[in-house]
């Protein structure tokens, strides 16, 4: 028998890949804006350090502990390294959390819209969902938050900048809003965009975790260094909960071509820098261009915009008949549109313009 907490749930559709989509449409050329991955590709420091490792090993399991990935990660951060837990993106994190912190009728606090994989764990592991709606500027409630903790409120999810919105909340907004949160209640942060926020530095709450041992911090290596394909994810937390999570997470769950990859990465903080600055550039001509032409949109800190449009699933066709492929099923006449090259962005803007003023 499937669980009944199972048994009537939707599945996250993923992205079809983009060889079948350019069959499908007949298409020669396709670029990829709805999934958010980095448009700038991935660091040259990557290939390198893959080339060099030469998959040595293969016939060996990986280092359990990612040691090398996790000291270079604790120095960045500037946390004790018995802080960290891996994960093969965070799509395993959430599900990680999810399946370690919550029990059958337990509820759990989620910004509505969010990123969807909170909601679909929480309802594996049985949880009644609370959503609270962002406020009229898109940003995530914090005090509706509040307002809705229960006695059985047992995890409240915070994706900051949030996935669709690209809306972000402040380093003391969040400090304000755990000083009031029950200890016995894990507030997540999700961080996964963290890297593209310039309207305050440092963005992070990571530091809040020497404050709150109800803190969980999670950061990837999907979005803002280019390794998506590598599934590196991981949380900061309390080193009791780490050493909990440890437990329940597969022994195995990074590869080292993974921990390899993403070490590359991190220590290329120049491509980072250099992605982070063009996609702030092109955001903001973005952020015009939607006003221009009078569309509603939310103020964006994160590698992608979020808009009303009218006919918005005829606009997505049109933009995918020449070669764009945008985010579509999160808000009724709402699209997602990630970031992307300064020429790809002129041509969808071009082709939206002509769209609504048709
Ligand atoms: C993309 C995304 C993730 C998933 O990242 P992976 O590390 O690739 O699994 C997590 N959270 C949010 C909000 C995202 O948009």
């Amino acid at each position: 028998m499937v669980k009944k907490s199972i048994a009537n749930l939707k599945p996250y559709i993923p992205e079809e890949t983009m060889a079948d989509i350019k069959k499908e449409q007949g298409l020669t050329h396709l670029v990829r804006l709805s999934a958010n991955e980095n448009e700038w590709g991935t660091s040259p420091k990557v290939t390198q350090a893959i080339l060099n490792w030469g998959v040595k090993d293969a016939n060996r399991y990986p280092d359990s502990e990612v040691t090398g990935l996790r000291q270079a990660i604790a120095t960045g951060l500037k946390v004790a390294p018995n802080k960290l837990v891996f994960g093969g993106g965070l799509d395993e994190i959430i599900q990680l959390l999810s399946r370690t912190l919550i029990s059958t009728g337990d509820e759990v606090v989620l910004t509505q819209p969010t990123f969807s994989e909170y909601a679909l764990h929480a309802k594996i592991e049985g949880a009644k969902l609370v959503n609270v709606p962002v406020d009229s500027s898109g940003v995530t409630d914090l005090a509706g938050m509040l307002g809705s903790i229960t006695p059985a409120t047992t995890m409240i999810w915070l994706c900051n900048p949030n996935n669709p919105t690209g809306t972000y909340v402040t380093h003391q907004a969040i400090a304000d809003f755990m000083t009031k949160v029950p200890r016995s209640v894990t507030v997540v942060v999700d961080e996964a965009y963290i890297d593209f926020v310039t309207s305050e530095k440092p963005a992070s709450v990571v530091d809040l975790l020497s404050e709150f041992d109800n803190l969980v911090v999670l950061r990837t290596f999907s979005k803002a260094y280019g390794l998506a394909n590598f599934r590196v994810g991981y949380a900061v937390v309390a080193p009791q909960l780490a050493k909990i999570l440890q437990t329940v997470r597969l022994p195995y769950n990074l590869s080292t071509f993974a921990e390899i990859a993403a070490s590359a990465a991190y220590s290329d903080q120049e491509f980072v820098q250099g992605v982070v600055t063009a996609v702030a550039k092109e955001r903001q001509k973005w952020q015009t261009f939607l006003t221009g032409l009078k569309l509603v949109s939310y103020p964006s800190q994160a590698n992608f915009v979020f808009f009303k449009v009218k006919r918005a699933a005829e606009l997505s066709t049109e933009l995918l008949r020449h070669g764009y492929l945008v985010r579509t099923g999160l808000g009724p006449d709402w699209l997602r549109v990630t970031i992307g090259k300064p020429e790809d962005n002129q041509r969808v803007q071009n082709l939206i313009q002509q769209f609504v003023q048709k």
